[in-house]
């Protein structure tokens, strides 16, 4: 990945010419093939072992294929209706350790696209297309951006602030939204943002009193574990002098402020009750009850957003009913409460809330013992700042050019296949750098690990969403004995203790369990029926055969950002940079159906694993 971050600049100009005239051979013929609609030899200029990853712009799906096999598949099925012509590079190509690796943008029949190559031997080793944006269908942005007003005496004139409020009040109403979205957090807002600024009606349906109360919800002392870089909203950056790791309350406050600049049509205090395609209408029929009203709002098509860490997973213990402490999950624990002080807290799990809620426990004079079932990937922040994001997401990166497009468009260029590959070097430096650190946690009785293959925390992140902790403070309180640690499944409550499966007592006040969350398509089961959700099947995790994530192979992230099994359903979410970055190609696939255009999709995903 090193290769494209460095700047042009930095390479002898015999390098940049060799490479910048390789790459541009390579763009030249594999256009001539597009051209000729010949897969078979646009296949052949692929590496033996190669990933074409394409986010849209081939596919009208978010997909990966291996191999000149691969690719010719993909491109038999394609080539005729896509029409891909015209690449170019977009800078000069960049070359080391051997790979060259060079930016272009392109076309399609439809849109626009861009792209980033990694040529080895001559043939392309990866290869990422992406859709930018639909012909004709532009946003109204930079030169295009809308006028406001008009700068002329106009008795007819409807100001800006009749035409949003006619908007407020008709839509929903009299006219309904073409696309409704269920989960106002960060996830439903840019996508939101999105949809917004490509024309698609939508409305976004939050439960919660204000936007940012997804954040404000969570306990007191929680701060993003990620940094600001890695942040950034779609359209408005923090500002620079937004905090590192921004506070809940900070946050939820951005996100209120964004969806009311941005003129997001927002229904807050509003829950989706219950769903149902209406197959004769062609429309969904979504029971609301916004504020007391009860309604049916009508789209065509609608989007769970209802968070990947949204549906408590909660272990089945006997003898709840004789315990006299307070049981909770992490999602409903009020914060590191002084109602705590003196009282003897257990914290079932070992991962990211697991660890905060221990920290402000023990902040508050509780004493803390946490519940460790298996091992945990445990990074200090400054390491995963400095080796982990440092190159893509950080101050130094921004002063090295690497905005926030960049990076993400980088980041999405690596297929997930061999992403491990990527990752790995970067955490077998963290643990020789801290090696210290990882010693003294396993002497205080802490179970690590960097992931079944050894390459860390984000592909656990990305595999299953759980299994580590970005370290803000609390493994410090572990390696001192501040907080306990005990092993092994939960099984029962007695009337003021929980009990592992060894028989080990611990004596609580409090348990909270910090034991995760469901698939998000548990939502679907709740929403519509059981039945479309194992239909829809598991969300999130590629396959990887690995703990939490089984096999087969699926190559992208289950039912993210792309058609669904289910017709006219989908999924957003993710992590913030996910969600600033895939709500893009979400909403390009929203605005395409919006409007007519024709979406032959290459590869819809089957479903291996129900998730329910
Ligand atoms: C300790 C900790 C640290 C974290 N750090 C980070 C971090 O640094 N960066 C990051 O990106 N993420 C972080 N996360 C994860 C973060 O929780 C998720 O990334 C984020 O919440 C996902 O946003 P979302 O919009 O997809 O879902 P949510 O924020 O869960 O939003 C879903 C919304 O759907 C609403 N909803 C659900 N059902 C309905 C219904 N039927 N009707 C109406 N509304 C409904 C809910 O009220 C909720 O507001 C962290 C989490 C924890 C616990």
């Amino acid at each position: 990945m090193s290769s494209i971050e460095q700047t042009s600049e930095q390479l002898a100009d015999a390098d940049v010419d060799h490479a910048t005239e390789t790459a541009q051979a390579f763009l030249e013929e594999f256009e001539d093939a597009m051209l000729r609609e010949d897969a078979a030899a646009a296949a052949e200029m692929f590496c033996p072992t190669s990933y074409w990853r394409d986010l849209v712009a081939f596919t009208w799906n978010i997909k990966t294929v291996e191999n000149p096999s691969g690719v010719e598949d993909m491109l038999e099925e394609t080539l005729a209706h896509i029409g891909p012509s015209t690449f170019k590079l977009t800078e000069p190509a960049e070359e080391e350790d051997g790979i060259i690796t060079a930016w272009f943008t392109f076309e399609t029949e439809v849109g626009r696209g861009e792209g980033v190559v990694r040529l080895k031997d001559g043939g392309a080793w990866t290869f990422l297309t992406a859709l930018t944006e639909l012909k004709g269908y532009e946003e109204p942005k930079g030169r295009n951006r809308l006028k406001g007003t008009e700068q002329v005496a106009d008795q007819e004139r409807n100001p800006w602030t009749n035409l949003r409020e006619e908007e407020l009040e008709n839509l929903g109403y009299t006219e309904q939204p073409h696309t409704v979205i269920i989960g106002g957090g960060q996830g439903g807002i840019a996508l939101g943002a999105r949809l917004r600024q490509l024309g698609v009606p939508t409305i976004i349906v939050e439960k919660n009193d204000r936007p940012g109360d997804s954040w404000r919800n969570r306990y007191k002392g929680l701060a993003l574990h990620d940094p600001v870089w890695y942040d950034h909203l779609p359209y408005i950056k923090f500002p620079d002098n937004w905090p590192v790791f921004s506070p809940k309350d900070k946050l939820g406050d951005w996100l209120e402020m964004y969806t009311r600049v941005m003129e997001l049509n927002y229904w807050s205090k509003t829950e989706a009750t219950n769903a149902r395609y209406d197959e004769e209408a062609g429309t969904w029929e979504i029971e609301v009850n916004r504020d007391g009203e009860e309604l049916v709002l009508r789209p065509q098509e609608l989007v769970m957003a209802t968070g990947m860490s949204g549906k408590p997973n909660v272990p089945d213990l006997s003898g709840e009913e004789r315990f006299n402490g307070e049981v909770h999950h992490s999602s409903e624990h009020p914060g590191p409460d002084e109602k705590y002080e003196g009282k003897s807290v257990v914290v079932v799990g070992s991962n990211n809330s697991a660890h905060d809620i221990c920290e402000g426990l023990w902040e508050v004079g509780a004493d803390v013992t946490m519940v460790q079932r298996s091992s945990t990937c445990v990074i200090k922040t400054e390491s995963i700042l400095e080796h982990g994001l440092g190159d893509l997401y950080s101050e130094r990166a921004v002063e090295n050019g690497i905005d926030t497009h960049r990076a993400d468009m980088i980041f999405a260029s690596v297929p997930y296949r061999i992403m491990n590959e990527f990752e790995k070097p970067k955490y077998d430096k963290i643990r020789e750098i801290d090696s210290e650190f990882y010693d003294a946690l396993e002497d205080a009785g802490f179970w690590t690990d960097f992931g079944p293959d050894e390459s860390g925390l984000f592909m656990k992140y990305l595999r299953r969403g759980s299994g580590y902790y970005i370290d803000t403070g609390a493994s410090q309180l572990i390696i001192d004995g501040e907080i306990d640690m005990a092993h092994g499944q939960v099984t029962e409550f007695t009337e003021d203790a929980i009990l592992l499966e060894d028989g080990t007592e611990l004596p609580a006040n409090l348990v909270v369990c910090a034991t995760g969350f469901g698939s998000m398509n548990h939502w679907v089961a709740d929403l519509i029926d059981e039945e479309t959700a194992r239909q829809a099947g598991k969300v999130w995790g590629v396959g990887s055969d690995t703990p939490k994530d089984p096999g087969p192979w699926e190559g992208e992230q289950r039912n993210m950002w792309k058609p669904t099994q289910v017709e006219h359903l989908w999924f957003h979410g993710g992590n913030l940079h996910q969600s600033r970055h895939y709500s893009l190609y979400l909403g390009l696939q929203l605005k395409a159906r919006y409007e007519g255009i024709p979406t032959p999709m290459y590869g819809r995903q089957e479903v291996h694993h129900e998730g329910i």
